[in-house]
């Protein structure tokens, strides 16, 4: 793909409507004699939407997709558009771009002066996209990129711009159809390059990536094999404190033996022929399962109650910040946590004694991620501790009976 196709395929994307600042437009339309640009990146969702955006006097607005794409890919995919866009409409006169991407804004300097070690690409991060910008920035000598501070109250030209810049390129990820994919630049690319479905060009990290995937690998497989007793990999995270560093190692102790189906319940033990029933030891009427001895068995009934009223107790001073709504619809779900109810769990039933916790972002969609994770290992933590509780009483009450 050479030089004038990307330009074609820029001056394309170049968005007809003109987009709408917040109580700036007025002065963009003064500073437009000035040819001053300003170009952001953005990145959201752990690496899922990324988008460049350059303003003014021609906005464009561009997602980043098919190279593994990350916030740098981003700010140098939007330099490259403006040394493009700029150098393709507007080549008469001198023009400035600001860019709160300090790291490019020396690159580009070390570039232009010709000092780069000979093997500096070998390792950068978005090489492929600083290789493009590179070569932009051989034919685009009358632009000059210049560094803006990010997120200041100043009210000077290059500071404005680059709030408009960011607000497009932040707002895009919620309107991403409406946004043409940038080119990918194979054309700068390694002469070797991984490649993987779904998700492009590897050039960053690729250590990192390809443990992330084994990860991933692992964590399913041991889902499925497990009969579904291991997280689901999709679960939030849970903590490691319990597990590595409390000096109570009974409730990892039974976590472990649950989770890979070895808890010594009546109906493990008959239906391994070590017992001719099955039948609960404390007189129910049903075979005693992991399900029936920590959901249903009355005995602990009052076990349950308890911790019920621990999770309520700590979950309030979680969601101190938070609106009375949420609070409410918060509090309203913790009385479901260990019954068999209709909350959403990540595994279709509850299995509570497991340490899986609901999947509370869909119960109470506003709460932000960080109450989120908070609630989440406050509950896990909860519950692998009345698991430990229950089983230890199970254990006491089998030896005196
Ligand atoms: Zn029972």
């Amino acid at each position: 793909m050479n030089m004038t196709v990307l330009v074609c395929i820029l001056r394309h994307y170049v968005t007809t409507e003109p987009l709408r600042f917040r109580g700036t437009r007025d002065y963009t339309y003064s500073i437009l004699s000035r040819c001053q640009w300003a170009t952001d990146g953005s990145c959201l969702d752990d690496h899922r939407s990324v988008t460049s955006a350059i303003v003014d006097p021609q906005p464009v607005v561009l997602r980043v997709s098919g190279t593994n794409a990350s916030s740098i890919h981003g700010e140098v995919m939007a330099l490259i558009a403006a040394g493009l866009v700029i150098s393709a409409h507007f080549s008469s006169t001198s023009h400035a771009v600001h860019s709160d991407h300090l790291q490019s804004i020396r690159l580009i300097e070390d570039i232009r002066s010709d000092t780069l070690p000979p093997n500096f690409w070998a390792h950068k991060p978005a090489r492929s996209y600083y290789r493009w910008l590179g070569n932009v920035l051989s034919r685009a000598h009358d632009i000059r990129f210049t560094h803006v501070k990010a997120h200041s109250s100043a009210s000077d030209a290059p500071s404005l711009l680059n709030r408009q810049a960011d607000d497009a390129a932040s707002s895009a990820h919620y309107r991403s159809s409406s946004f043409p994919l940038a080119p990918i630049p194979t054309f700068s690319l390694d002469n070797f390059s991984l490649w993987c479905p779904l998700v492009g060009f590897i050039e960053n990290n690729v250590l990192q990536f390809i443990t992330s995937r084994l990860s991933q690998q692992v964590s399913h497989r041991l889902f499925f094999d497990s009969n579904q007793r291991m997280p689901s990999p999709v679960a939030p995270r849970s903590p490691t404190f319990p597990y590595e560093r409390s000096s109570a190692g009974y409730s990892a102790v039974v976590q472990l033996y649950a989770r890979s189906g070895q808890l010594p319940t009546r109906g493990l033990l008959a239906s391994r022929g070590m017992l001719s029933s099955c039948r609960c030891r404390f007189g129910c009427h049903a075979a005693e399962s992991p399900d029936h001895i920590f959901n249903v068995c009355p005995t602990f009934d009052d076990f349950r109650r308890s911790t019920l009223a621990d999770v309520h107790q700590k979950s309030i001073a979680l969601l101190h910040g938070v609106t009375p709504h949420i609070r409410v619809q918060v509090l309203d779900v913790i009385p479901s946590l260990l019954s068999s109810s209709a909350l959403l769990w990540p595994h279709g039933s509850n299995t509570w004694f497991l340490g899986h916790t609901p999947v509370i972002h869909h119960l109470c969609p506003l709460l932000s991620s960080r109450i989120l994770c908070a609630l989440s290992q406050l509950w896990h933590i909860s519950f692998i501790h009345l698991a430990a509780r229950i089983w230890g009483c199970v254990q006491r009450l089998s030896a005196s009976y």
